[in-house]
């Protein structure tokens, strides 16, 4: 590629509304360029990138089994209407009419036309087990569309969809992908983590998340530095450990903070003391004798959750445990309806059910809001001053709780960027669609799904977001826009042109993805813009130094550059090669 010829767009300063680092750079790299919200264009350098991905994505989907498959992305309601999800999925899917008033919607995934074309298709279990896949445009209208391609409207996806006889198959077809997305990731140059997103019902995890690390990920994720377990924090399991309250230590430990007396329950004036913080610093009593107390409006009518002061409710484990379709926090009218004032809920006469995280079953003469404006009662106690109808894992896990996978090695919180998920579907969409295949014994059978999906562009801004420095960005070798690139300092000097075309030639025969910036620029704008768009090998062909028959080329991630006899073009691969 000659720069002279191309549109290379790379900009001094980033747009203001880029907030964070791989958007600002991908950006000024000119890889991207809005025309709406959550709507790019992708330009030629990070049409390269995007490309790059998207072929390691499709070699690693062909060999794991994968068959490629290209399926719209204007989808009819009928579909949406037969799984259930048109009155369901919420205002992310974009619907719009055709001339005849018939409704259709971008897809925003693709569940129901694969079920649709594959059972149309396959009709025998001998045609089992299948994954297909494809790499097409999604559209889903997201809220805060943000941080440029990382979270967009309009993005593509690998999306791929197993088709298996039973679970058992199902699980194998999974881990096909699982191991495929490894290696993708891998290959990507990417620091992750396969994290468990949600348990089933009935054991084994059946969804992964593939999480980028980065601090400016959306997601908080909970890793063991020892063993390779990480899960998203809404759902990791806290390993509970029962104390034995009557011990010597326990007694000690009640003590925290302001001595308080042992039996009796002593409302006491908390003026406009709403967070726990402010009851704490309020009343000199430690957060870890407080309990707050949450209303929660489910399926079920309102209900109580308590959870010790420090620590934060998950509502995914909290609905999982209770085994409720529906739960979230109760709003200000609905608990205006029961026996409480919003701010200084409790549970002592609360008048509706009340479950509670496991670690209640370590505390006792705590701290809880009085149910009155400006009160909290001290001293309280379950059993004695009110029942808690069920304990529960119910709460956030936090940095230094124990490793489900080993005692011995705690947790740490840390952020991700999602860039792909793995999940085990069931018959979920068979059954709702009515798609079934003929089994061994000429039965009528649901297939055994799962789905699997990547954010191209995600995966792109992902590895911008983790490769880059001051100058700009420092893209692996596998995914970079180009492997190498020649930078004749001076056009306009003879030699050094007819000497740098011919290299570049040379380069490109020995199937490099080679470029050379023949432009009209100063060495020093060439310099900057090869910084910036993160080219690993750069070789710079200059007058003086090739007076002296030597050439410069340096490494743009380790920064190392080494003079070399511009003949010398077998050192110079071994260069680029790393040897
Ligand atoms: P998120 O929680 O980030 O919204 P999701 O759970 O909705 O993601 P999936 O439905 O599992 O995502 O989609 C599969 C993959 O598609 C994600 O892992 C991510 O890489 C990508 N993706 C999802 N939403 C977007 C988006 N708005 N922009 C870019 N990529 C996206
Ligand atoms: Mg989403």
């Amino acid at each position: 590629m000659r720069f002279s010829e191309y549109l290379l767009a790379t900009l001094k300063e980033a747009p203001k509304d880029a907030e964070t680092l791989s958007h600002k750079l991908m950006i000024r790299a000119g890889m991207i360029r809005k025309i709406a919200a959550g709507i790019y264009n992708f330009l030629p350098i990070g049409l390269k990138v995007f490309r790059k991905v998207e072929n390691i994505i499709r070699e690693e989907m062909n060999n794991s089994g994968a068959v490629e498959v290209m399926m719209p992305f204007v989808t009819p309601s009928d579909l949406w209407i037969k799984s259930g999800r048109w009155d369901l999925y919420g205002k992310e899917l974009l619907r719009l009419k055709d001339r005849a008033d018939r409704e259709f919607c971008l897809g925003p995934t693709h569940e129901e036309v694969v079920t649709d074309l594959v059972d149309r298709e396959v009709k025998s279990y001998r045609n089992l087990p299948l994954t297909v896949y494809q790499i097409q445009p999604k559209f889903r209208d997201e809220i805060r569309p943000r941080f440029g391609v990382m979270r967009a409207r309009e993005f593509v996806m690998k999306d791929a969809y197993s088709f298996d006889l039973n679970e058992e198959s199902a699980d194998k077809s999974y881990s096909k992908m699982f191991d495929a997305y490894k290696r993708i990731f891998e290959r990507c140059g990417l620091r992750f983590r396969a994290v468990e997103a949600d348990s089933g019902n009935i054991g084994g995890s059946f969804s992964h998340e593939f999480m980028v690390l980065a601090e400016t990920g959306e997601d908080v994720i909970m890793v063991c530095d020892d063993c390779d377990y990480a899960a998203n924090i809404e759902t990791a399991p806290v390993i509970f450990r029962q104390k034995d309250l009557n011990s010597k230590q326990h007694e000690k430990n009640r003590g925290a903070g302001k001595d308080m007396p042992e039996n009796k329950i002593e409302k006491i004036s908390t003026p406009s003391c709403i967070s726990v913080k402010d009851v704490s610093n309020f009343l000199g009593v430690n957060i870890t004798k407080i309990v707050k107390t949450m209303v929660l409006s489910t399926n079920e009518g309102l209900e109580a959750v308590l959870i010790r002061g420090d620590h934060e409710l998950s509502l995914t484990k909290y609905k999982k445990h209770r085994g409720l379709d529906f739960a979230e926090l109760a709003m200000d009218d609905e608990i205006a309806k029961i026996n409480t004032v919003k701010g200084f809920t409790g549970p002592v006469n609360l008048g509706i059910k009340i479950f509670a995280d496991n670690e209640l079953k370590n505390m006792t003469s705590y701290v809880t809001g009085g149910n009155e404006k400006d009160f909290h009662l001290l001293n309280v106690n379950h059993d004695k001053d009110f029942n808690i109808e069920d304990f529960m894992d119910c709460r956030q896990t936090v940095d230094g709780d124990e490793c489900p996978g080993y005692p011995e090695y705690t947790l740490k919180s840390t952020r991700g960027i999602e860039v792909g998920h793995v999940f085990k579907l069931g018959t979920k969409y068979s059954e709702s669609m009515n798609a079934v295949f003929t089994d061994r014994d000429g039965k009528d059978t649901n297939f055994y799904m799962g789905c699997y999906g990547i954010g191209v562009g995600r995966v792109v801004a992902a590895a911008v977001e983790q490769h880059n420095d001051k100058n700009g960005i420092k893209l692996p070798f596998s995914i970079s826009p180009f492997e190498v690139l020649i930078i004749p300092t001076d056009i306009k000097n003879e030699k050094v042109i007819t000497y740098a075309n011919d290299l570049y030639e040379k380069i490109k025969l020995e199937s490099y993805d080679v470029a050379i910036d023949d432009r009209a620029e100063s060495a020093g704008v060439k310099f900057k813009d090869s910084e910036l768009i993160g080219v690993p090998y750069c070789i710079v062909v200059g007058p003086k130094s090739l007076e002296k028959n030597m050439v410069e080329i340096k490494d743009r991630r380790t920064s190392n550059k080494i003079e070399i006899s511009k003949d010398d073009f077998s050192g110079l691969l071994d260069f680029i090669n790393g040897k």
